[in-house]
């Protein structure tokens, strides 16, 4: 049966309802119709008719009937001059999510674009054959959802910003204990959204809303102070634009010139990170100059930079260089006679429309023709892709990696640097040689060991700013570590860098458990099978052993556990103390202190090589003593959370000891490299255990491996490799580095 059927026009509760709503649709259809002659009203109608059947017996928490809220939604879209389809899904948009009917009911009724934009609004609520989600992996599918759905159609968040326009502005009908989570949701998520999405309208509304609910406190007195001076500042701005007016007339352009108030939330971001007093902060004002043409843009900037002072590192050319959400403008920052700053905003009709509704205004119907551009919105759509490609073919993706995606690509500022090619490649302020391996190709990421920016070698962690000309160089033996994470600014090159770590660690922990487990049947003189350990695994609800093993490895199942899980496996435990045993082996360890004990048996993690002034961390294994690590050791970092196996520990260096390090090399391929090597460090009387160089594409790759006292030992000797003529880079081998066991 059609869904359209299922109305009964003569129910009591309908007519009242049709009654009470009809003469808003008509509002709304008069709203439509100022901007798009060709709107269809049948379809709207239709939408009107059944969501108003649909939710009927619903009322909001206000009490009000819960279609308001759908009407509403319809209202905003149309003052963003959407089209129709867009506005009956807005009418539609909580049918699926709050009533019986399904999505395949709105398709049949209303064809498959409306179904699938209503669709994308609609939040996830149950994932069929899992226990129930965290609000933390709920609200990441719901926003992979949401951007996925957008993928294929823009519109879907640009109904979810409507909606959740509406639901700010009646938020205080809302229990308190939702509505502060609801204000920070739109604080952290759906205003950033907005913004990346260039729509600083909504943006600010949101932003403003979510301020009252999140810090009541502030949100009143910043709003009594600015009503205070109200008239002051419009005097002053008054005497700022006029000599401007004259100007431009004087010159014949055509021009709008008014002042604009910023939106109270940019204010208190701006007392609150930059830690300024409410007086400090003059440019609560700024004022917006929209001219005609392009060229009129300079020649107006020109004009104002005649009259008053321009503050010369504030200016920016967004219109040579659009930002990446495709906003236009000329900014400058002009200083009066009395030392205030104003910040002025020169721009195009077209580009204002572009700043003010972003994304929306691609959607945007001006006498009936849709003012769409295939490009400007394939732009905005490349980093959802981008992100969404990262996490693609996961049925469930981890919650807290995504929303940490989602926000680093969401908060950051740019920066535009230039490949070797010419090419530009845009990424977050800060951005590193590594993020833009990863960027230009994953494989480039996986693999750099150094760059070359402007043809000056830098390290990887160097930071890049706009301009700059990149060069990447990358070595086969060469792979990410746990240090890149420290530095790296894109979502892409830390989803990389993280995966390979946890591959990586996955692959030691089965090494190590394998290790674990032979010793041990080894000690009990039992024989380990594959079978038994597949026995064991089952027993112990693991999905295979390689499971099984990376968990032995992880500490997570102790060996007795695998023990008492085989059946004919009875071990007779030698009666040596724990102590005992420790004792009996311990030896050549009195570099480390660990806290409260004396003489246990202590090793150095052969994974990280640590050496006294490293911070360590110290790791109980089970019946192998204390094991020390680096505590920036991806090996450490995987058992960290383990805090009762964890212990602190200290360097006591009054021991003339060794230690050996292993350290990789990168340099030019020339002529008495080696001998030049081994000639600086015997200069500085260091003992080389191993150097392997050699030589591929004119680039020479090396170990060596030396033996130093402490820390400040160790740099000595990377800055007397560094010095040697050539040298590209010589870094500690990182374990995450080596495909060894630990
Ligand atoms: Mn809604």
């Amino acid at each position: 049966m059609h869904v359209m059927d299922a109305i009964d026009s003569s129910e009591k509760t309908y007519q009242k309802l049709r009654e009470q709503y009809d003469p808003v649709f008509q509002q709304l259809i008069d709203n439509i119709r100022e901007y798009n002659p060709n709107y269809n009203e049948e379809l709207l109608r239709k939408a009107y008719e059944f969501g108003l059947w649909a939710h009927r017996h619903q009322q909001r928490q206000s009490g009000e009937p819960y279609f308001e809220h759908c009407l509403n939604v319809a209202l905003i879209l149309a003052e963003m001059r959407m089209d129709s389809v867009t506005i009956a899904a807005g009418l539609l948009h909580d049918v699926v999510e709050d009533t019986g009917y399904t999505n395949e009911e709105i398709e049949e009724e209303f064809g498959p674009q409306i179904a699938l934009l209503v669709d994308g609004v609609t939040k996830i609520t149950e994932v069929s054959g899992r226990k129930r989600l965290s609000r933390e992996s709920r609200q990441a599918e719901t926003f992979r959802k949401m951007l996925l759905s957008m993928a294929r159609d823009l519109r879907v968040i640009i109904i979810k910003f409507a909606d959740r326009l509406h639901n700010m502005r009646t938020l205080e009908h809302v229990p308190a204990k939702s509505r502060m989570r609801i204000a920070i949701e739109t604080r952290d998520v759906y205003g950033p959204l907005a913004n990346r999405f260039g729509m600083a309208r909504v943006k600010s509304e949101l932003e403003d809303l979510a301020f009252k609910y999140f810090d009541n406190k502030s949100f009143v007195e910043l709003k009594k102070r600015i009503n205070q001076k109200k008239e002051a500042r419009e005097a002053y701005l008054a005497k700022i634009i006029a000599p401007i007016e004259t100007e431009l007339k004087t010159h014949n352009i055509n021009a709008t010139v008014y002042g604009r108030p910023k939106h109270l939330y940019s204010i208190y971001r701006k007392i609150h990170i930059r830690n300024k007093p409410f007086e400090e902060i003059y440019d609560l004002l700024a004022i917006r100059i929209i001219v005609q043409k392009v060229e009129e843009c300079y020649y107006v900037l020109g004009l104002v930079h005649n009259l008053y002072t321009p503050v010369y590192e504030r200016f920016k050319d967004y219109i040579a260089m659009p930002k990446i959400n495709g906003y236009q403008s000329l900014h400058t920052t002009l200083v009066d006679k009395e030392g205030h700053m104003v910040e002025v905003q020169i721009r195009t009709e077209p580009m204002h429309n572009i700043a003010e509704m972003g994304i929306a205004a691609h959607w945007r119907y001006k006498e009936g023709i849709p003012d769409r551009k295939k490009d400007d919105v394939e732009q905005q759509l490349g980093w959802v892709r981008q992100l969404l490609d990262q996490f693609k073919g996961k049925e469930m993706v981890d919650a807290q990696d995504f929303l940490e995606s989602l926000k680093i690509d969401l908060y950051q500022d740019e920066t535009f640097v230039f490949t070797p090619q010419g090419d530009v490649i845009r990424m977050p302020l800060d951005s590193t040689p590594v993020d833009f391996a990863f960027q230009v190709h994953t494989n480039i990421g996986m693999h750099c060991i150094g760059a070359k920016v402007n043809g000056k070698i830098v390290p990887l962690k160097h930071k890049l700013h706009s301009g700059d000309l990149v060069e990447i160089i990358t070595s086969a033996n060469q792979h990410p570590n746990q240090d890149w994470l420290i530095f790296v600014r894109t979502s892409k090159a830390r989803h990389h860098i993280r995966k390979y770590l946890r591959e990586v660690q996955f692959e030691h922990s089965i090494k190590l458990g394998e290790e674990i487990i032979t010793k041990y049947f080894r000690r009990f003189k039992l024989k380990v099978s594959e079978d038994k350990l597949e026995e064991s695994a089952k027993k112990l609800n693991f999905d295979n052993v390689k499971n099984l093993k990376a968990a032995v490895g992880r500490g997570e199942v102790s060996i007795e556990k695998i023990f008492s899980s085989i059946s004919d496996a009875k071990p007779k435990e030698q009666k040596e103390s724990l102590l005992q045993r420790i004792l009996s082996r311990n030896r050549n360890q009195s570099a480390i202190q660990v806290q409260g004990m004396d003489n246990i048996m202590v090793h150095l993690g052969k994974c990280c090589q640590p050496v006294p002034g490293d911070d360590i961390l110290g790791y109980i294994t089970r019946g192998k003593g204390v094991t020390i690590h680096r505590s920036t050791c991806p090996n450490m970092q995987s058992l960290i959370d383990k805090k009762d196996r964890t212990i602190p520990v200290n360097w006591t260096v009054e021991v003339e000891e060794e230690f050996k390090v292993q350290l990789s090399i990168l340099g030019e391929d020339r002529k008495n490299l080696i001998r030049d090597i081994t000639q600086a460090l015997a200069n500085h009387n260091i003992n080389i255990l191993n150097l392997d160089i050699r030589s591929k594409d004119k680039l020479a790759t090396g170990k060596i491996i030396v033996e130093v006292k402490n820390l400040p030992h160790l740099t000595r000797v990377i800055n007397a490799i560094s010095k040697c003529k050539g040298i590209l880079s010589v870094e500690r081998v990182e374990p995450a580095s080596r495909k060894r066991t630990v």
